[in-house]
C-alpha cells in the first residue's frame, strides 16, 4: 500500500495543481459532434462550389492527364488512380523535418541544432524514428542478426571531435571521404543510425558489411521500417560519401517505398538537391 487515495492520483494525472479531480471529454458531446459534422459538410461542399461561381481559384487538378496518345495499347494502365508522388510533403532543409537533406552542400541549419530524442537500446535517436528503428531491431533479432547500434545521435561538438580524431589518423582529404565535418552530420539529426552486428565485428564499418545476413538483410528490408540506406555504392560523386551499408537514414516510410519502387538510391537524386564534395 502507498496511502495514495484516488482523488490524488486524478490530481497527479490532472497536473494542473488545482486540486480538482481532471475530468476531460476525449470527444464533444454528441451534439456538438453531430453539428460539427453538418458544418464540416457544408464547408466543404462550398469551397467546391464556390470555385466555378464566384470566379475563386479554378480546380486544383492533382492527378495526372492519362497519356491519349492514339492506339495505346501498349500504355500502362496498372495503377490508374496513382497519383505522381509528392515530394514537397515535407521540408528538405527544416533540421525537424523526416525529409531535412544534409550533406556536404548542405550543413544543418542552425548549426549547433539538437533534435528532440528518445532512448533506444540507450542510444538517443528522434522521436519520429525512434519507434521504427527499435521495431527494426527487434525483427532483425528474431532473424538472428543481432545488430547493436553503434552511434545514432551525434552532438555538433560530438562530431567536431569524431572529425578531428578522423582528420588526425587518416589526414584531411580521406577524413572527408568518411567522415562529416561538424555541422554536417546527418547524425546530428538524429535521424540516422549506423548499425553493427557483434557476433561477427569483421566487417563492421566496412564495405564488406553489404554482403553479410545483416547487410544484405538491411539492403532489402530497412525500407518497410522507413529507413533508407543513404550511402549506396556507386553514388559517391552524389552523396560526398564512400558506400556505408550500415548507415541508415529514416525518411518515413512513404518515401522508403516510392525510392524502392522507383529504383532511386538517393536523398539528393529524388528531391533534386546537389551534393557532392564540400564547396
Ligand atoms: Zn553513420
Amino acid at each position: 500500500m502507498t496511502g495514495t487515495t484516488l482523488p490524488e492520483v486524478a490530481r497527479n494525472l490532472a497536473g494542473d495543481g488545482t486540486g480538482q479531480p481532471a475530468v476531460r471529454h476525449p470527444f464533444p458531446p454528441t451534439a456538438l459532434r453531430l453539428s460539427l459534422g453538418v458544418t464540416l459538410l457544408l464547408a466543404s461542399t462550398a469551397s467546391c462550389s464556390a470555385a466555378g461561381s464566384q470566379g475563386g481559384h479554378p480546380p486544383v487538378v492533382t492527378a495526372p492527364a492519362p497519356a491519349l496518345t492514339a492506339g495505346s495499347g501498349t500504355a500502362d494502365r496498372s495503377r490508374p488512380d496513382e497519383r505522381p508522388f509528392d515530394t514537397t510533403a515535407h521540408s528538405t532543409s527544416e533540421p525537424t523535418s523526416i525529409w531535412v537533406v544534409v550533406n556536404k552542400s548542405h550543413p544543418i541549419v542552425p548549426r549547433t541544432f539538437r533534435p528532440e530524442v528518445s532512448l533506444v537500446r540507450g542510444y538517443q535517436v528522434a522521436n519520429a524514428a525512434a519507434p521504427s528503428l527499435a521495431r527494426l531491431l527487434d525483427d532483425a533479432d528474431e532473424e538472428g542478426l543481432g545488430f547493436k547500434i553503434a552511434s545514432a545521435f551525434r552532438s555538433y561538438d560530438y562530431q567536431r571531435s569524431v572529425y578531428d580524431a578522423t582528420v588526425a589518423s587518416r589526414g584531411r582529404t580521406d577524413a572527408d571521404r568518411v567522415s562529416a565535418r561538424p555541422g554536417f552530420s546527418e547524425h546530428q539529426t538524429g535521424l540516422a543510425a549506423d548499425l553493427v552486428t557483434p557476433s561477427d565485428p569483421s566487417c563492421d564499418f566496412d564495405p564488406c558489411f553489404a554482403r553479410t545476413p545483416g547487410g544484405r538483410w538491411l539492403a532489402e528490408h530497412a525500407w518497410s521500417y522507413g529507413f533508407v540506406v543513404r550511402y549506396p555504392a556507386g553514388k559517391e560523386d552524389v552523396t560526398g560519401y564512400a558506400p556505408e551499408p550500415w548507415h541508415l537514414r529514416y525518411v518515413g516510410r512513404p518515401l522508403a517505398a516510392e525510392l524502392r519502387e522507383e529504383g532511386i538510391t538517393t536523398l539528393e537524386e529524388v528531391f533534386h538537391v546537389s551534393g557532392g564534395d564540400y564547396a
